[in-house]
């Protein structure tokens, strides 16, 4: 007997989009998060008087036009608003050769910035960029839901034949394709390949073109819009949202087994032993975690076994969230800064930092007269494994106090400044964010066709559906939103709502 119809395993912003369209259509939704809060990786923490987010911070799709503002559209289904502040630089890149850029939210301000840095290469950039923005206006002329089903695809195709043959064209694209197309300079490529890989993780050469298309897109189009109080009240705001229309989320309930009967997902067994039964199960933890951790061995279907051939885990990060003196940022009001100091690093462990100050837009995150800065660098579990706890503690310090040297040059006055520290390593993200490896996500394992072998959210399991960033169309905030209103979407039909 089931007592729900839809059990969702996890709260991050995947799980708590597709619980919440579901809810929202009337379907009973139980959603079961491991942790004392919800949002997952866009969770926050608080500390002496500092309210941290854990990670995500550079916020697309709370536009307020179009349909590509999925965080709008997913907090309104369920009769919820937030306030947000627009953040007029998206990133100020700190690069190697003394390349200083920034990329503004006027789009036309961002070109010139590259114009005037690359003239010989006017003609290619704007070709590059504008080629993007076709696929962004296909994307954000039709509405996002599950491209598999094919009642859906029919009707958009009929309404929208034009955005659908250039989505088609684009699939199974790379931006390095596209980009080699129109630019020659290889340090005008190397920028393209900094500005795929401080999103996808990767080069422009494994980004999918569909996922470029949103990003450098809508960045001048709904803009990058910080939420205020913080990242945190995005996944509180849905988790609300969700039980004021009847849907029912439970914390500290780890899911230990998705339980199968007849290659049929029919219900999950918690950790605390407790089982609950539902017709349909969804998995917003990783594929990783769903197919070698939650179901029995024996019963991994071969498609994972492919998919996990194509796909890695991309690694995780070593992160510094910073309480700081304000003056330590008089010279720098961007709230994202990327720094590199040398293009050989770009990948390499603790190569590129990622920088995010939001208190910049809302100090209220902080105490008066302090900033928060969370800086990170990718790093993987390797790194730090069998240490000992002493051993673990030393590295941390030392890779800290490295990071902090760094920061430094853009930042003078730092270490003096400082106020509060904490340091995350692979092992703290694996910890507080149930991620195999800590993980940020799935990556390219070899050069695949754009976005071709990215699965949507059935899975050879009848019954099992995942949600998230191992599903179509990958990482991100307003990317696993979309994944969620598809899972809802192909849920609902299969349920015949
Ligand atoms: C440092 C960092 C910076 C980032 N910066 C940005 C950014 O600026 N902009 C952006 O858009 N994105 C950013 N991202 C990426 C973005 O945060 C993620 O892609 C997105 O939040 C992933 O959402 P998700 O729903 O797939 O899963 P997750 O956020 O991983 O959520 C999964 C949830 O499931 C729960 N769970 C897992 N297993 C179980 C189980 N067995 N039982 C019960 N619950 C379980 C977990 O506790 C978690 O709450 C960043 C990520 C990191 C780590």
């Amino acid at each position: 007997m089931s007592q729900y119809d839809v059990i969702v395993i996890g709260s991050g912003i995947g799980g708590l989009v597709t619980a919440t369209q579901l809810a929202a259509k009337g379907i009973k939704v139980l959603v079961l998060e491991s942790y004392l809060i919800p949002g997952g990786s866009a969770g926050y923490f608080e500390r002496e008087g500092y309210r941290f987010d854990v990670g995500a911070s550079m916020i697309f799709g709370f536009g307020e036009k179009g349909t590509t503002n999925l965080l709008t559209r997913a907090l309104s289904a369920v009769n919820m608003t937030m306030e947000t502040i627009p953040d007029p630089v998206q990133i100020h890149y700190h690069l190697p050769n003394k390349l200083d850029l920034k990329v503004h939210r006027d789009y036309n301000k961002f070109l010139q910035e590259l114009y005037n840095r690359f003239p010989e290469e006017k003609k290619g950039i704007k070709s590059f960029y504008d080629e993007c923005w076709q696929v962004f206006n296909c994307l954000n002329s039709m509405e996002l839901l599950s491209l598999e089903e094919i009642g859906y695809l029919t009707r958009v195709f009929f309404q929208h034949p034009l955005s659908c043959l250039g989505l088609l064209k684009y699939l199974p694209l790379n931006v390095g394709d596209v980009a080699r197309k129109y630019i020659k300079n290889p340090e005008l490529l190397k920028f393209i390949d900094m500005e795929c890989y401080c999103w996808s993780v990767v080069p422009a050469d494994f980004t999918p073109m569909i996922n470029a298309g949103m990003v450098f897109s809508d960045r001048h189009y709904g803009g990058i819009n910080y939420p205020k109080g913080g990242v945190g009240k995005i996944a509180e705001k849905l988790a609300e949202g969700l039980e004021k229309i009847g849907g029912e989320i439970h914390y500290q309930a780890r899911v230990k087994e998705i339980i199968i009967k007849n290659n049929q997902a029919i219900g999950v067994k918690l950790a605390d032993g407790n089982e609950y039964f539902a017709q349909k199960i969804v998995s917003n933890a990783t594929r990783w975690d769903t197919f070698d951790k939650l179901i029995e061995k024996n019963k991994k279907p071969k498609a994972e076994i492919k998919w996990q051939k194509n796909y890695r885990q991309s690694p995780s990060f070593l992160s510094l969230h910073l309480g700081v003196e304000a003056q330590v940022l008089a010279n720098n009001p961007e709230c994202h800064h990327i720094i590199l100091e040398k293009w050989n690093n770009l990948e390499a462990e603790q190569g590129t930092i990622f920088v995010s100050i939001p208190t910049l837009l809302d100090p209220s995150l902080a105490p008066n007269g302090y900033h928060i800065i969370h800086a990170f660098s990718p790093s993987s579990m390797e790194y730090w494994e069998n240490l000992s706890t002493q051993q673990y503690e030393y590295k941390k310090e030392e890779a800290a106090g490295y990071l902090i040297q760094r920061l430094e040059k853009i930042f003078p006055g730092l270490d003096t400044g400082l106020d509060y520290m904490e340091i995350g390593t692979p092992r703290t993200h694996r910890r507080f964010l149930g991620r195999i490896n800590g993980t940020y996500g799935p990556i390219p394992a070899k050069r695949l066709k754009g976005l071709l072998s990215m699965p949507f959210n059935r899975t050879a399991i009848k019954n099992l559906y995942c949600v998230g960033d191992s599903t179509f169309p990958g990482q991100g905030l307003n990317a696993v939103a979309f994944s969620g209103f598809s899972c809802a979407h192909r849920i609902a039909v299969d349920l015949g709502c």
